[in-house]
């Protein structure tokens, strides 16, 4: 248990922060879209929204050296055999037998393979508490403490607050409930995609004028985020394996590897999969959503 004067005091350790978001590993999984702790923004049928949030101190419960935020990676795809949609073990930094799956294709060279592979990649996102400052499509949200699952481009966002290209701009701790600052939330529909180009950080400003006792209060409303990298959270190898095996088709079929695929796998490398990321990284959790959507009308 973290207490609110270690809290206020150690608000402004940006380094701390950063260095989170340097460190390559720092996984993490969320809950499924029926999760009532999760907030997601509504958009129209033009496929455009606003919504004002604040982000939210590492919770009470999580203790002093927690993170504002946890990563979380997954995937989900169509297959011959139906849909893969599951957590990724590489974000409790386990083998996951679809990234070496992918890792096998990518390397075969072959670029019907690699299309595959693309398709198949693990998504990431980050999960962080919100306070809901402004929905107008859903105006009872409004003052609820909430769960906020998003992408890269919204990660990006945040780090560019903690870190300005320019020696003018100061740096601002989105988390910091005194010294941060309210996110507007701008949803567009480009290309069929969501796209949260246009969001941005609204001026420093200290939520409930800085009222210890009404922050106090919410801070601890906050709900943990040390469940979505817990192991129980997570199935095991094997039965992620036979999921992938039915959805790829290969179901009670034996397939042994090859030596040249055994070689692969042994060489796994994580940057392989950075690659891929890195073309494909137009929109992260929105394109999972999407699936979800397809598999639950199923
Ligand atoms: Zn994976």
């Amino acid at each position: 248990m973290s207490s609110f004067a270690n809290l206020k005091r150690g608000r402004s350790d940006l380094a701390k922060l950063t260095k989170a978001i340097e460190a390559t590993s720092q996984p993490a999984e969320a809950g499924s879209k029926d999760d009532t702790r999760f907030w997601q923004p509504e958009v129209d049928k033009a496929g455009n929204g606003m919504a004002v949030i604040r982000f939210l101190p590492a919770p009470a419960a999580d203790g002093d050296d927690a993170l504002p935020w946890v990563r979380v990676f997954s995937h989900g795809f169509q297959g011959p055999g139906g849909w893969f949609i599951d957590n990724c073990l590489t974000t409790i930094n386990e083998k996951c037998p679809v990234c070496e799956h992918n890792n096998t294709l990518w390397n075969s060279g072959i670029e019907a393979n690699k299309d595959i592979a693309r398709k198949q990649k693990r998504k990431l996102s980050y999960v962080a508490n919100i306070l809901v400052i402004s929905d107008p499509s859903n105006p009872a949200n409004e003052g609820q403490v909430r769960l906020y699952k998003f992408g890269k481009k919204i990660f990006d966002k945040i780090t560019e607050a903690m870190n300005p290209d320019f020696a003018d701009e100061t740096p601002v701790n989105p988390f910091d409930m005194w010294e941060g600052a309210n996110f507007k939330l701008k949803i567009r529909n480009v290309e069929g995609y969501r796209n949260y180009d246009k969001s941005e950080f609204a001026d420093k400003s200290a939520l409930f004028d800085g009222e210890d006792s009404k922050l106090e209060a919410l801070w601890k409303k906050e709900f943990s985020l040390k469940e979505f990298t817990e192991k129980s959270q997570f199935k095991s190898y094997d039965v992620i394996k036979t999921r992938l095996d039915k959805v790829l088709g290969f179901e009670g079929v034996e397939m042994p590897r090859t030596k040249a695929e055994t070689a692969i796998l042994d060489s796994f490398k994580e940057e392989d999969l950075a690659v891929i990321e890195s073309r494909f990284e137009a929109s992260v959790d929105e394109e999972l959503n999407y699936f979800k959507d397809l598999a639950d009308k199923k």
